[in-house]
């Protein structure tokens, strides 16, 4: 099943989202939720999804970068993001912490569709948290990668990347095609 990726302006997107107990994660209604964001994910497409963005307002994120959405992109600009594939998997209730260095790229989101900005991040980052099983997991996490982990715990915290953009640099998505992918 595929749900609604809800918009820029509905509360749910600027609330934090609520820590579950192990035994929340594991009921079958929460187990269903992920599949559902699994499959919301895989057919926007999008390289990640957080609850509340399917109006649920839970720790719960599901991440994926195929390298199918790789294929396209140009070795080098993959390089410069430090973009490889990252399989599915699922963050519960994370704990991030940010490294020292930092990297400034164009994001977008799926709640803010047809529009990106400059965002700077932390090129590296550890987050403890529980994989679907309640499991808990240690990401270390670079390039790509961590940035997509920023954005997605973020959004458990009711930011979004508008927050944190270089404001003159927001732009239409296609503007951004057609004015090109300019870097800072
Ligand atoms: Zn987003």
């Amino acid at each position: 099943m595929i749900a609604e990726i809800v918009q820029v302006g509905t509360p749910v997107l600027r609330m934090r989202a609520a820590e579950l107990t192990r035994e929340q994660l594991l009921s079958p209604p929460v187990q269903e939720l992920i599949e559902v964001m699994r499959d919301t994910m895989r057919s926007a497409p999008g390289v990640g999804l957080a609850a509340p963005q399917i109006g649920v307002g839970l720790q719960i994120a599901v991440i994926e970068d195929l390298a199918d959405y790789l294929a396209e992109i140009p070795a080098e600009e993959l390089e410069l993001r430090g973009r490889r594939p990252v399989p599915y998997h699922v963050i519960v209730n994370p704990v991030i912490t940010l490294g020292e260095q930092k990297r400034t790229f164009f994001e977008g989101c799926l709640s803010l569709e047809g529009f990106s900005g400059v965002v700077e991040r932390a090129l590296s980052v550890k987050v403890e948290c529980w994989d679907e099983h309640g499991e808990p997991k240690v990401i270390e996490a670079e390039g790509w990668y961590a940035r997509i982990l920023q954005h997605e715990i973020d959004h458990l915290f009711g930011t979004l990347y508008i927050d944190r953009m270089n404001t003159r640099t927001f732009t239409s998505v296609k503007n951004l095609q057609r004015y090109g992918r300019r870097q800072s």
